[in-house]
């Protein structure tokens, strides 16, 4: 590991002046960052910890919820609004990692956690062109089983390896950052990038830019809201498909649906072609089926992952029966 300094921030303006050194990095959990430190993948000179900073959650005037950035996943999974508001979001992060990691990793962290493909994680003898741009991508000719079959490029197959994402994504969550400029909002949407030919370029977050909170919009439909990963393990596996969805049925048709996939993207991929061809369609799996096959009609598989269409096809379509059957 290359050496560094590090400083504890006590607010978001002491991190920010703390931060302000070329090549200084805001530390969360320390759970992805560490571990790309020891991997001489990244090599910040200087940590901020900002684990002191905001982790309240709370509801917002509107109705919404307010998650601090340091609100570490497990309290984010465990509070009582999340469960009952936002079950799926609660059911996506206890799909991932371990107790004792989610105890550690932060909402903040989370969101900018790196791809796990291994060409990324292999600094001696892959060409990755987000580790090292201009160099190449040894995942598009090599062993991509766990790679993007939507939204990739010639330079970058990689996924989002985020759960807790993915269910953000469907429920249009909002990202509050401070930087240099000062405060600004991110829709979720627009948060995460598609690689097109910068792929280490993986945020809209401008440099040294922390993220403060993340908010979540008042939105009924998520009382109804699951979330269903698929993994070659019950646990400690990255999802090669995952589905975050709510559901509302009214009078034998779909009133409102919220959709979104996760492991089959540079970003969580929010539905919105499937969502379309649902809302005000009757309801049942050959409905369900077709708005799967609309969202998927532009999958792009390589050589080793064209399971996943298939994946995500069933995917989609078990997750919203399971949801038609709890609303019918
Ligand atoms: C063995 C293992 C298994 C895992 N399995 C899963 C899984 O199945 N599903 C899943 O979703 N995740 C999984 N994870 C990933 C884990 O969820 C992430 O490592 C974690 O969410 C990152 O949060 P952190 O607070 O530890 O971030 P850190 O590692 O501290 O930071 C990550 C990045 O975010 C930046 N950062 C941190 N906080 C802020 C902030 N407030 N503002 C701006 N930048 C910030 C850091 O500079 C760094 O670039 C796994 C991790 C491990 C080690
Ligand atoms: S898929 Fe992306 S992260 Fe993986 S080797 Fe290619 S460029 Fe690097």
């Amino acid at each position: 590991m290359t050496p560094f300094l590090y400083a504890r921030a006590a607010d978001a303006g002491e991190a920010l002046r703390k931060a302000a050194l070329p090549n200084a990095r805001f530390l969360g959990g320390g759970t992805n960052l560490v571990d790309l430190m020891r991997e001489t993948i990244e090599r910040p000179t200087m940590l901020v910890d900002v684990t002191g900073l905001d982790r309240t959650i709370a509801e917002t005037p509107a109705g919404g919820l307010r998650i601090g950035a340091a609100a570490t996943n497990t309290a984010v999974a465990e509070h009582r609004l999340v469960r009952t508001r936002y079950p799926a979001l609660a059911r996506a992060i206890v799909a991932g990692a371990s107790a004792q990691i989610r105890n550690m990793a932060t909402a903040g962290g989370n969101l900018l956690q790196r791809t796990r493909c291994a060409y990324f994680y292999d600094d001696d003898g892959s060409r990755c062109n987000k580790r090292r741009p201009g160099q190449g991508c040894d995942a598009i000719g090599g062993f991509n089983r766990g790679h993007a079959i939507l939204g990739a490029s010639d330079s970058c197959v990689a996924v989002h390896p985020s759960d807790m994402c993915v269910a953000l994504a469907a429920f249009d969550a909002i990202v509050h950052v401070e930087g240099a400029g000062g405060a600004r909002s991110l829709p979720f949407a627009e948060f995460h990038r598609l690689p097109g030919d910068r792929p280490e370029i993986e945020t809209a977050l401008r440099p040294g830019e922390l993220i403060t909170a993340i908010e979540l919009p008042p939105l009924p439909i998520a009382a109804r809201s699951t979330y269903r990963k698929v993994r070659d393990r019950a646990s400690y596996a990255f999802a090669l498909v995952s589905v975050a969805a709510a559901l509302e049925v009214e009078n034998g048709r779909v009133s409102d649906v919220r959709l979104a996939i996760g492991g089959v993207a540079h970003k969580p991929w929010r539905a919105a072609t499937a969502e379309a061809a649902l809302r005000g369609r009757p309801f049942g799996e050959a409905a369900f089926t077709a708005a799967a096959d609309a969202e998927l009609a532009d999958a792009r598989p390589l050589k080793d992952n064209g399971f996943k269409v298939e994946l995500a096809r069933r995917t989609i379509v078990a997750v919203l029966e399971s949801l038609a059957g709890d609303a019918a």
